[in-house]
């Protein structure tokens, strides 16, 4: 055997050494809680309407897909409504790509994006991988952010992307339209919320899809990976100006959502209310987790996601690994003293609570 090459040894980008990959863990547990996916299958009725429609799209496969995925695009706006019509309609393979995207147009060397830390790990790994340079800003110690510090923070830095995850990953921390309005008026770069965990949040509380108008720096990223239970069909989109879309045009790759993607996820959305049924239960679970946690003695988090942030873990590591050797997979996110749970099934979130119980390691 000749000598194995590393990574070392090859002409990698200079600002590529030394970085890390995106890794959760994707271990064959039982319980897996661990990155935030909606843990219930889709019901039969949607899969075997999906499967249809996919069957149809397989027919041309030979052909290359509709570049402006123009029916998807009319789906995403009619789901979306607020009067927001197709052009100003983006998606892409998750919401991940669509963020991509934003970064390749925008950003660049040279260039920077900032959010308030902690915040969604991919930011920063999206970020430098288009070569931009990723800045982190502060939040309260509870994770909030107000309006005027918000501001301040964005002023100073003068950063080309703002990234405003909205409600916030990993902590669940809901974010005020008031932040976002603030944010908007101290920056001149482009505004993302990004609002992939925003039906989880109380159905009254606006989004921020209410500010697009006259805001032709603002978009709004989600996903069908959350509350849709699309995560494998890798689906995210977003709202904005349509000069902004054209913008994405600019650096999206010819075809980038094939056509399959595209018939499963217009038969998806032509059955979303079928498809958001779970997002109910998943609130009720995610609500059972915070008040079961409180009563074992744990801090957890305001959250408006499908996910709980709890403090008051004395050794997150081990309590990680406990609940693991019980067949329940978390997330450590490198907050001290906290781990971060996704709210399952009735049953696979009754398994983590127990399971928890049984380790007793509140400080
Ligand atoms: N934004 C946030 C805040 C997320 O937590 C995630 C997934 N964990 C994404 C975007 C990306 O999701 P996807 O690429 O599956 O749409």
């Amino acid at each position: 055997m000749g000598r194995v090459t590393s990574l070392d040894d090859l002409p990698l980008r200079d600002d590529l050494r030394g970085l890390t990959p995106y890794g959760a863990p994707q271990a064959p547990l039982p319980v897996a809680l661990n990155v935030n996916e909606n843990t219930h299958p889709i019901p039969d009725a949607v899969a075997s309407d999906i499967l249809d429609d996919i069957a149809v799209a397989l027919r041309d496969v030979n052909r290359y897909p509709d570049r402006e995925f123009t029916t998807l695009r009319e789906s995403f706006a009619d789901y979306l409504g607020h009067g927001l019509s197709a052009d100003r309609i983006w998606a892409g393979n998750g919401s991940n790509e669509v963020l991509q995207h934003i970064a390749q147009a925008f950003g660049g060397p040279g260039r920077t994006a900032f959010g308030f830390a902690p915040t969604y790990s991919m930011y920063p790994l999206i970020t430098q991988g288009t070569g931009s340079t990723w800045i982190a800003g502060k939040r309260e110690p509870d994770y909030t952010v107000t309006p005027d510090d918000a501001a301040a923070q964005v002023a100073a830095v003068e950063p080309d992307i703002v990234l405003l995850c909205s409600p916030n990953n990993p902590t669940g921390t809901p974010l005020g339209l008031d932040v976002v309005e603030a944010v908007y008026e101290a920056s001149r770069g482009i505004v993302v919320v990004d609002e992939a965990y925003q039906e989880f949040a109380p159905r009254d509380e606006p989004s921020a899809l209410t500010l697009l108008e006259g805001r032709p720096r603002l978009a709004i990223s989600r996903t069908m990976s959350k509350a849709f239970a699309f995560a494998g069909a890798r689906v995210g989109y977003l709202a904005a100006d349509p000069a902004f879309i054209d913008a994405l045009r600019l650096v999206r790759l010819p075809y980038h959502l094939s056509a399959l993607t595209q018939a499963a996820a217009i038969a998806a959305l032509r059955n979303a209310d079928t498809m958001l049924a779970m997002v109910d239960e998943i609130v009720e679970q995610r609500d059972r987790i915070t008040a079961t946690l409180e009563a074992l003695g744990y801090a957890p988090h305001e959250s408006w996601s499908n996910f709980v942030l709890f403090g008051g873990v004395v050794d997150p590591k081990a309590t990680w690994q406990a609940l693991y050797d019980r067949g329940v997979l978390v997330r450590d996110v490198g907050i001290a003293g906290h781990l971060r749970v996704t709210a399952g099934t009735e049953a696979e979130t009754t398994a983590f609570l127990d399971a928890l119980a049984s380790i007793e390691s509140a400080s």
